[in-house]
């Protein structure tokens, strides 16, 4: 799909084309042009010729309620979606933001790959439409977005931005911000950024550790920006939004599990507004998921510190389909 050259084709079209086009492709959702019946016949060809609709995917492999995407570029770089349906037709597309990742988390299979490029706003819009192509046979739609796939999204932040308004236009996809999140390994600026926005996205930050220290031995990124000055920036974006932060923390056996670390989590988070998400860990080479055991003892300590728990992204796991475990053993190649 490449629709970079609609706006220099409706240059002497009425105003009124930019609407029309707007809602068949992010409304009806049409993969090829001829379906555009509210377009002239001249225009429909022309834009066939010059801005293809079709999205190239090689691979879906579904399995139980997930869905999963290999997405391929213009430019043959691969990227990674994942579609997840939850019970009550709640349809939730988890999206890449990036061609691999620059922040290179010790436990995270996107970051092994390395990092190729940014996404533009409209490969990361293609993700959602791939699904909801598929959704709209089947008579259903795309209820949720989160930006959990491959990349950190603050580091492509304007795309992202961009893809989100794209996405959010009442005109076209028509999706509520409160339906989309944004995860991020913790970039201060864009947080703040973020905060003045005035869109109502959800903002999840992978905290993964209640100090510093071991944050910066797993997550390269906090030795850049220390998780207080990450704290500050959330502070922040908490006074002006008044919207709950996420924090999501992934259950590495020995490593983020201690009773230890679990106490020092209700410390750094008491009086925050907000909630912890446990995440169970997808195994990869360096790291093991914690036992269930160590899990509810940990869930356990939160929640005697008045901490609100949930317990997310638990399925998905056979097709290695959680959301940032996207290129785990399927032994991805991004170029
Ligand atoms: N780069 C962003 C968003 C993508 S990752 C971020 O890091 O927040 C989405 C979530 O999946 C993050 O919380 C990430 O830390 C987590 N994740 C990464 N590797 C994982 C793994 N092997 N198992 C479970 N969750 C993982
Ligand atoms: Fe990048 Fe997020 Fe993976 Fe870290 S966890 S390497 S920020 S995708």
């Amino acid at each position: 799909m490449n629709i970079q050259g609609i706006n220099e084709i409706l240059i002497d079209q009425p105003k009124y084309r930019q609407q029309q086009i707007e809602k068949a492709i992010y409304g009806e959702f049409i993969s090829d042009w001829s379906e555009a019946i509210a377009l002239p016949e001249h225009l429909r060809k022309q834009l066939a010729e010059a801005c293809p609709l079709d999205i190239h995917a090689e691979e879906t492999i579904s399995s139980g309620d997930s869905r999963k995407a290999l997405i391929i570029l213009e430019d043959e770089l691969k990227i990674e979606a994942v579609l997840m349906m939850h019970k009550g037709d709640r349809n939730t597309v988890c999206v890449s933001s990036q061609v691999g990742c620059p922040m290179g988390c010790l436990f995270c299979a996107t970051g092994k790959l390395g990092f190729k490029r940014n996404l533009t706003a409209d490969e990361i819009v293609e993700q959602v439409l791939y699904f909801a192509r598929q959704l709209k046979k089947e008579n259903k739609r795309v209820t949720n977005i989160v930006f959990m796939g491959m990349g950190e999204p603050m580091v492509n932040y304007d795309n992202v931005m961009a893809a989100i308004r794209i996405l959010n236009n009442p005109n076209g996809f028509n999706l509520g911000a409160r339906r989309m999140s944004i995860s991020t390994s913790g970039i201060p600026e864009g947080i703040r950024k973020f905060a003045r926005e005035g869109l109502e996205v959800n903002l999840a930050l992978s905290l993964h550790a209640p100090n510093n220290e071991l944050r910066c031995k797993i997550m390269p990124v906090s030795r850049r920006h220390s998780l207080e000055e990450v704290m500050d920036a959330l502070r922040e974006y908490v006074d002006i939004t008044h919207r709950k932060i996420m924090f999501e923390y992934i259950m590495i056996k020995d490593v983020t599990d201690t009773p230890e670390l679990a106490h020092e989590l209700v410390k750094l988070l008491s009086g925050w507004l907000g909630y912890v998400n446990l995440i169970n860990y997808n195994q990869t080479e360096m790291f093991a998921p914690s036992t269930r055991e160590r899990i509810e003892e940990f869930k356990q300590i939160l929640e005697d510190g008045h901490i609100t728990v949930v317990q997310r992204y638990t399925f998905g796991q056979d097709i290695d389909g959680a959301c940032g475990q996207l290129a785990a053993r399927t032994k991805l190649q991004i170029d």
